[in-house]
């Protein structure tokens, strides 16, 4: 899936709820996270975020790395 990293932390723009096919992208108390089960990787979130926080799992820059994890523990603590 694709994730949501720090650069959303306390900005929250939420262009890439709108552009979402699957409804698959969620708000939490400082950041936005996407569902991992949910997201069909189609990618359109991506290129909407004005704060490039957005990436493809794989490609997440390393000092972002804990992010995957920050996205998946987010819906397991629900
Ligand atoms: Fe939604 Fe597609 Fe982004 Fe996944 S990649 S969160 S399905 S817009």
């Amino acid at each position: 899936p694709y994730i949501i990293a720090e650069p959303c932390v306390d900005v929250k723009d939420k262009a890439c709820i709108e552009e979402c096919p699957v409804d698959c992208i969620y708000e939490g108390g400082r950041m936005l996270y996407i569902h991992p089960d949910e997201c069909v990787d189609c990618g359109a979130c991506e290129p909407v975020c004005p704060v490039e926080a957005i990436f493809y799992e794989d490609d997440t820059p390393d000092q972002w790395s804990g992010y995957v994890n920050a996205n998946v523990d987010f819906f397991d603590d629900l």
